[in-house]
């Protein structure tokens, strides 16, 4: 008998994948011995948001972006705020499916509201990679922006293929140890990759959560801060307040742990933003 499993290369989990199984982020399906985006077009949430909220702050100020969600994340973060479809595994939520092109459309409709693009957002958008890649380059071809909020845990082969389709990029860089993010199911080295490879082609802001007791480190910030400045100085850094959510319930961070680690990260950083202050 055929095992018809296939391993999955999207990210370093490298899931082995039964064929109709679903991968560690509920997002991916094995069909036909193929790894295929059991994700793909299956929409869980879509807004029109200020580009502000995704937060990038300094990429086309005051516009609104389209922003799709779908479900599934390779991360499994106790404090997440979208858990409902980060979580979710399988389709058992998403509201509507949408083609590429239909994105698209969507997205010329909302022009006279301000709209400059898509943004992929919500739950982890990389583990679909491919309903990114093949909806920006027909949002290219309409001079759409495409944007990607993103964990960045994926693998160099994916990431390259998208690098040169996304306009911009807000990376979650959720702690600066290895150690913090093994408690979170991710690995720091992934994610620093990531961030310097889109920032030497797109604009690329990144978002910190300070939570207590794993990214409030004032030396792990003044070593954060550091690594983003030796790729370059002007790099956007927000750090956001962490609120109790969620399967995590240690109180909120203190509004003066946020001014303290802001001021020792503009020790090295141009622009440091504070986010649910
Ligand atoms: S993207 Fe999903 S299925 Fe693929 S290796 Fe990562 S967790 Fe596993």
């Amino acid at each position: 008998m055929t095992d018809r499993a296939a391993v999955c290369s999207v990210c370093w989990r490298h899931c082995r994948i039964r064929e109709g199984q679903l991968g560690w982020c509920g997002a991916r399906t094995v069909r036909d011995g193929r790894v295929i985006p059991d994700n793909y077009g299956k929409l869980t949430s879509l807004a029109l948001d200020p580009i502000e909220k995704k937060p990038l702050s300094f990429f086309h100020p005051g516009t609104m972006i389209l922003s799709a969600g779908s479900y599934g994340c390779n991360m499994a973060c106790p404090f997440c705020q979208n858990f409902e479809i980060a979580r979710e595994k399988g389709a058992g939520r998403y509201s509507r499916m949408f083609s590429p092109d239909e994105l698209v459309e969507r997205a010329l409709a909302y022009r006279s509201r301000g709209n400059i693009g898509i943004a992929f957002t919500y739950n982890e958008p990389l583990v679909g990679y491919e309903f990114i890649r093949d909806t920006a380059r027909l949002a290219r071809k309409e001079n759409l922006e495409a944007v990607v909020v993103t964990n960045g845990q994926i693998e160099e082969e994916p990431l390259r293929e998208l690098l040169p389709l996304i306009s911009a990029w807000n990376i979650d860089l959720k702690a600066f140890t290895e150690e913090g993010y093994k408690r979170l199911g991710g690995r720091l080295q992934e994610t620093l990759r990531t961030i310097r490879l889109t920032q030497e082609v797109s604009h690329v802001e990144v978002t910190t959560l300070v939570v207590p007791g794993l990214s409030d480190g004032e030396e792990d910030m003044k070593r954060e801060a550091e690594f983003l400045a030796s790729l370059d100085p002007a790099l956007p850094l927000h750090l956001s307040r962490y609120f109790p959510c969620y399967q995590y319930d240690v109180p909120a961070t203190p509004k003066e742990t946020l001014f303290r680690l802001k001021e020792i990260a503009e020790e090295s950083l141009e622009r440091v933003v504070l986010g649910n202050i």
